[in-house]
């Protein structure tokens, strides 16, 4: 049994901390491997901990750090900070806890996270905590980093470099939470619910996902371990509802099963995740309408056949008119939808298809008495993904199209929100951040966590911002490249699809 003493550390607030499946993976598994094992959160700018007594980070002997995406960095920095624990890794000492970072981010762009971390876990943690734990074991700090480099983790100074993703091969067999840890009094994002990961990385390759090409290979639950688990989770945990969780749920070949079983033979309610619309069937819609989900929630994304074919995600209007009629006719009672514009590429015409894709839904749905939410996000290039070498749209575009976007949600009655420019230049910029990033991510958090501190940070250290959220030179090899290899996303079939989208997005094409 261990006798590590171990930190979870989440940017996120409490809430939210608790609806990921990370956070109640990682804690069961280190509690019963012996650990101790503490949790902290991020909110209102203060690091806090879940339950009473916790020691300040600086007292443990290693502190997991997970980061989503960019907006987390600073909150990290700051966070260690707080915690008594020097943010800069290179500063850190003999008696400083190891601070070992994951999730997404890190996993595509390193370099984001290297200032503040002692190691990286490029991929997956399960595999990887059991040996996590054993080299904590180790007496020195520097005897603890070459074991956690042997394992497969990067460490600067340690690893060679490429370092492979390390994932999970059978997910059957692996570890995963039964019972979850949600103090008394405080409700998780999405209810209190038993969380079911139902399949793991996603086989569709969407060319502007970060996601779909970070979480390589697509992998499934079996309907066995599915059902075993479902009715541990909710009768431990005493709840009524299970979340799922999965990046496109119906490509599990027993999701429609165990949605099913949850729904007819259990009695359960359920939440399902965001859905690809080309994988509803009615018999599939009536199942999350009978378990209780009041807001569909489809991501088509563009309304331009063009765009769509370009992206990878080939999803006709006339499609998603009908699921979402489909939807609310059973019950559900919102439909959100999901848009990317500006896309790359995308003249006029193809923003009028978007527009008239959202008009075209929003008629039937609100036809039928249902409420159309409509969310839109400028196109955000993602580190590891085809489209990395794009820039963020110019304002001017996105000033245009969500003047135009207002004008039609007033007019037809439709609630819009808009993702945030500025959030989405910062986003490409870090994101993408080339050798350097790390320093200023570092100067970012110690300075704020908000746009002005970041500003003021690069504005120290030299860097130009907006060239760094603009386009990159299409021979731009990127370090990230250099630094970690994946799965499915090597640099030449990247570079392949990115030809590949260039193509499609300059030919013609129109909706059968
Ligand atoms: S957008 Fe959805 S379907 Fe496409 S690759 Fe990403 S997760 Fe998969």
């Amino acid at each position: 049994m261990s006798r590590v003493r171990i930190g979870i550390l989440s940017p996120l607030p409490l809430a939210a901390t608790l609806s990921s499946v990370a956070y109640h993976l990682l804690k069961g598994y280190l509690e019963e491997s012996g650990a101790k094992v503490y949790v902290y959160y991020f909110e209102d700018g203060r690091l806090a901990s879940i339950g009473r007594g916790s020691p300040q980070p600086r007292e443990l002997d290693a502190l997991l750090v997970s980061v989503t995406f960019e907006l987390d960095l600073p909150r990290v920095v700051e966070a260690l900070r707080q915690g008594g624990i020097n943010p800069d890794a290179s500063s850190r000492g003999p008696g400083d806890p190891v601070v070992i970072t994951g999730g997404p981010l890190p996993t595509a762009n390193p370099i984001t996270s290297l200032g503040f971390s002692d190691a990286i876990v490029i991929g997956e943690a399960e595999p990887l905590l059991d040996s996590i734990l054993d080299a904590l074991e180790r007496g020195s700090r520097s005897s603890r980093l070459r074991a956690l480099a042997d394992a497969g983790l990067l460490v600067p100074g340690h690893s060679p470099t490429p370092v492979e993703k390390v994932y999970t091969k059978n997910l059957d067999e692996a570890w995963y939470p039964t019972r979850i840890y949600i103090p008394r009094g405080v409700e998780p994002v999405w209810g209190y619910s038993y969380p079911l990961e139902t399949s793991r990385g996603c086989g569709r390759g969407c060319r502007f996902c970060m996601e779909g090409f970070v979480f390589r290979p697509l992998r499934h639950r079996s309907f066995n371990r599915l059902r075993e688990l479902l009715e541990e989770g909710v009768t431990v945990n005493d709840v009524n509802k299970v979340s799922f969780y999965s990046l496109s749920f119906f490509d599990s070949p027993h999701a429609e099963r165990i949605l099913s079983y949850a729904v007819e033979e259990l009695g359960l309610d359920v939440s399902v995740p965001s859905l690809r619309v080309d994988t509803l069937t009615s018999r599939r819609i009536e199942l999350i309408a009978e378990g209780g989900q009041k807001t569909l929630t489809i991501a088509p994304e563009t309304g331009s056949c063009r765009i769509a074919r370009a992206f990878n995600k080939e999803i006709s209007p006339s499609r998603v008119v009908d699921v979402a009629s489909e939807a609310v006719e059973r019950g559900v009672r919102t439909v959100k939808l999901y848009i990317i514009t500006p896309a790359p590429l995308e003249d006029g015409e193809a923003f009028e298809g978007t527009l008239s894709l959202i008009e075209d839904t929003a008629r039937s749905v609100k036809r039928l008495g249902g409420v159309l939410r409509v969310s839109v996000n400028p196109f955000i290039p993602k580190p590891h993904t085809p489209l990395q070498w794009l820039g963020v749209p110019s304002e001017r575009d996105f000033r245009e199209r969500v003047k135009r976007l207002r004008a039609t949600a007033r007019r037809i009655g439709v609630e819009v929100d808009f993702y945030d420019l500025k959030l989405a230049r910062v986003q490409a910029a870090i994101g993408r951040g080339s050798w350097g990033v790390e320093r200023l991510v570092i100067e970012w958090g110690l300075r704020g966590v908000g746009l002005g501190a970041l500003r003021a940070a690069a504005n120290k250290l030299g860097f130009n911002l907006e060239e760094m959220w603009g386009p990159l030179k299409e021979d731009y090899n990127p370090p990230w490249h250099d630094l970690v290899r994946l799965p499915g996303a090597s640099l030449d079939l990247l570079r392949r699809e990115y030809e590949k989208f260039l193509g499609l997005a300059r030919s013609t094409c129109s909706w059968r």
